[in-house]
């Protein structure tokens, strides 16, 4: 324990200075006879002072104790291995709510740390005198559930904001900063998965790798920015051209990828002929409005073959663009 029990006064003494036994949200609504049972019970309990920064509960406390704020705060804390303070509370606890009820029910050990906001006074209720509360009085039992299930619901919206805030981190983890397009992370994660689905199903599946022509020239001759603003130019006219079952994703540099479950080779190099054709006569702009000069892009077609793996696969639809740069850019190849 790190409380110094500096006060052992009864309830009664206190009932009559400013604490006032209907401003404890545990014992609130309660009728007058319960009342005057819940001072009798409660009578020896030690009220014990806590300097601000002090560590009133945390993992390590031993024995299942609740604690009712009468004066002060208490908070939700994060320390290091010495007891320094690394994080103010977000939850804090105030005159008339308690701390610990869960632990005191299930005599398991605190799930987190509470230290002493400001100098602090707490009514300090051991389990067993908890049990009793709860065993003779209706009201402190029904008050203590409504309070679980506060704090089930906070428990729950909590978790649930983590989540949200956890799935746009990934989310955002998994798209390409420049072109809005999926990354190279999302790509490693997903297709294998896409492959081994069209493996086991029989399904078509194709993707075709696009590479930049003379990216390089592009980026020498108009700046590294015109660049930038060419290439997401391009990744924009390669998704406008997709079915919402295709997915395009940035390779790295300036190839991308596009992926088309369910698609026969056929099929892909007429998709890869129409994003070809549409990628060279599509106007592009730089962010500023300034007319850039016509990009073209090379075009490799791969489309899954039995018993192919992922890396298989992506070597075919390389091996694809090579021979399309070969043939003399701006074209389709398989
Ligand atoms: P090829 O037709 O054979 O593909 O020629 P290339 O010049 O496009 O090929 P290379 O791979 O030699 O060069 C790719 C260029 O793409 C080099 C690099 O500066 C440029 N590049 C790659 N990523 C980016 C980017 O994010 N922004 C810009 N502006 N340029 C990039
Ligand atoms: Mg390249
Ligand atoms: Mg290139």
């Amino acid at each position: 324990m790190h409380l110094d029990k500096t006060i052992l006064e009864h309830l009664m003494h206190f009932r009559d200075t400013d604490y006032l036994i209907e401003n404890i949200h545990l014992f609130r609504d309660i009728n007058h006879e319960n009342r005057q049972l819940i001072a009798d019970i409660i009578k020896d309990c030690a009220i014990v002072k806590a300097r601000a920064g002090q560590v009133v509960l945390d993992p390590h406390s031993s024995g299942a104790r609740l604690f009712i704020v009468l004066k002060g705060s208490l908070g939700i804390t994060k320390i290091n291995e010495h007891n320094n303070l690394l994080e103010n509370a977000i939850t804090q606890y105030l005159p008339g709510e308690c701390v610990g009820e869960i632990s005191v029910l299930d005599e398991e050990i605190h799930s987190a740390t509470i230290s002493a906001m400001t100098d602090s006074e707490l009514l300090v209720i051991e389990a067993e005198t908890m049990w009793r509360l709860i065993d003779e009085s209706n009201g402190v039992a029904r008050n203590l559930l409504q309070l679980l299930s506060f704090r089930i619901r906070a428990a729950n919206a909590q978790i649930r904001n983590r989540q949200k805030v956890g799935e746009f981190y990934r989310q955002l983890s998994m798209v390409d900063g420049l072109t809005g397009l999926h990354n190279r992370a999302w790509l490693n994660s997903q297709l294998p998965g896409m492959v081994e689905h069209a493996q086991a199903t029989g399904n078509a599946l194709s993707i075709i790798m696009v590479d930049l022509d003379h990216f390089k020239r592009f980026n020498d001759e108009h700046g590294h920015l015109c660049g930038d603003d060419a290439l997401q130019s391009a990744a924009k006219i390669l998704n406008a051209g997709l079915r919402p079952s295709d997915f395009a994703a940035r390779y790295g540099g300036e190839e991308m990828m596009v992926i088309l479950p369910g698609t026969t080779q056929n099929a892909a190099v007429g998709v890869a002929q129409r994003l070809c054709n549409r990628l060279s006569k599509t106007k592009i702009f730089a962010s500023d409005q300034k007319p850039l000069p016509h990009i073209t892009g090379s075009f490799g077609v791969a489309t899954l073959i039995e018993g192919q793996d992922t890396k298989a696969f992506i070597n075919m639809a390389d091996a694809a663009l090579y021979r399309a740069k070969e043939n003399g850019r701006n074209q389709v190849a398989i």
